[in-house]
């Protein structure tokens, strides 16, 4: 009875909601491995459902890790294959996306003609 009380205790901790708890309940459901395998997978309260579970004194419980770096802080991210990352693996892909990325602007060596204004009636222009 200790066990099931600090579970339920984790669950009021981790996921406030019923939105949270129902898409910890649907993810646990589809992969039952979720909280003892340390996979990056499943949605962002996983994590803190493990965190809560291991705060009360779970054994069992691993932490999600990084699929970027693999350390087992916070996965607030998820990356175009849908594994949960870090706030500085996510912050580095924003760099490097910004740096790799064609510019949005580029400078023409002539004068428009005409004022970009004019392709949308009413905005006026010159
Ligand atoms: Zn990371």
């Amino acid at each position: 009875m200790a066990v099931l009380r600090a579970v339920r205790q984790a669950l009021a901790a981790a996921a406030v909601s019923r939105a949270k708890r129902r898409r910890l309940a649907r993810a646990l459901t589809d992969d039952q491995d979720l909280l003892t395998s340390g996979r990056p997978e499943g949605p962002r309260v996983v994590g803190e459902f493990v965190r809560t579970l291991l705060a009360h004194g779970s054994r069992r419980a691993v932490l999600p890790k990084c699929a970027d770096c693999s350390r087992a802080g916070k996965l607030t991210s998820l990356r175009a294959d849908g594994k949960r990352i870090c706030p500085p693996c996510e912050e580095r892909d924003v760099v490097l996306a910004a740096i790799t990325s064609q510019p949005v602007i580029t400078m023409s060596r002539e004068a428009p003609k005409q004022c970009p204004r004019l392709r949308f009636p009413g905005m006026g222009g010159w």
